[in-house]
């Protein structure tokens, strides 16, 4: 049995054209018991960006219902779980509560992939300064990002912005950015949210899942539980891809659990 994969992308989101049949499809074949298909809504973006996808007037209640009936369709199959994958920015806070409490989603992972009003994939962000200064205020708009709503479940990809810096993921160290990180962590802890383990750094060739390893042993460490994997497969190909190794990472850093979510709540499964 493979574990499920809880960040999933379709055509519902503009940067993929998977059909939902065909992730499911994998899923079942993977051996998966559980498939969240979690789309994008991004809020207040700038014309053009790469992660527009159900959009300002995209119609979230059709894609509720159009999950809604695969999960009839694939019953006793796989259980297909309703979520969104939230573009997350500091003063979107009470517009993204009310969002989250309007539409009838399982599960909801929040997403830093803005900061100093820019795309992560804006290059124009990283001149004229080292990349630990750039990392360092991604963090910290993410940690207010974090604060501003509860619309969220997990962190998705929590250090994103090491996918973009022109050092990459290189030269990250989690001492660099102890007291950002560790206010963070035990803040997500505190308010019983949690992370996901997202593979496809793995898959893309950084070595490292998204967090990194140090991070997700550091949430551990700090009395962290909740942890889910995805994939974040915006390709059918891509499913469930470098979970073999994410199980590993997550189980050496001390998980003998991980979640999936239903109706917004953590269910534990074993590891
Ligand atoms: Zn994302
Ligand atoms: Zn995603």
């Amino acid at each position: 049995m493979s574990l499920s994969d809880m960040h999933v992308h379709t055509y519902f989101s503009s940067d993929s054209d998977a059909f939902p049949e065909g992730q499911i499809e994998r899923a079942i074949e993977l051996g998966m018991r559980h498939i969240a298909i979690t789309d994008h809504q991004d809020h207040d973006l700038p014309p053009g960006g790469r992660t527009f996808l159900l959009g300002e007037t995209g119609d979230t209640d059709a894609y509720v219902s159009a999950i809604h009936s695969l999960q009839d369709q694939y019953r006793g199959k796989i259980e297909v779980l309703v979520g969104v994958e939230l573009g997350l920015q500091p003063h979107l806070g009470p517009m993204l509560d009310a969002y989250a409490a309007s539409h009838p989603f399982d599960f909801i992972i929040g997403s830093t992939h803005r900061f100093e009003g820019r795309d992560t994939e804006e290059q124009e962000l990283y001149e004229g300064r080292a990349d630990e200064e750039s990392a360092r205020r991604y963090f910290e708009t993410e940690f207010e990002n974090l604060r501003a709503t509860q619309a969220y479940d997990v962190v998705g990809h929590l250090d994103f912005v090491l996918r973009d810096l022109p050092s990459r993921n290189e030269n990250f160290r989690y001492e660099t950015h102890a007291d950002v990180l560790d206010a963070m962590l035990l803040y997500v802890i505190e308010q019983g949210k949690g992370i996901e383990c997202n593979t496809a750094t793995l898959y893309r060739g950084y070595g490292q899942p998204g967090p990194d390893t140090s991070i997700i042993r550091r949430y551990r460490e700090l009395g962290g539980e909740i942890i889910t994997f995805g994939s974040d497969a915006h390709r059918v190909q891509r499913l469930g891809m470098a979970f073999d190794e994410a199980k590993q990472i997550v189980q050496d850093c001390g998980f003998r659990h991980y979640c999936i979510y239903r109706n917004r709540r953590p269910v534990f499964l074993p590891l």
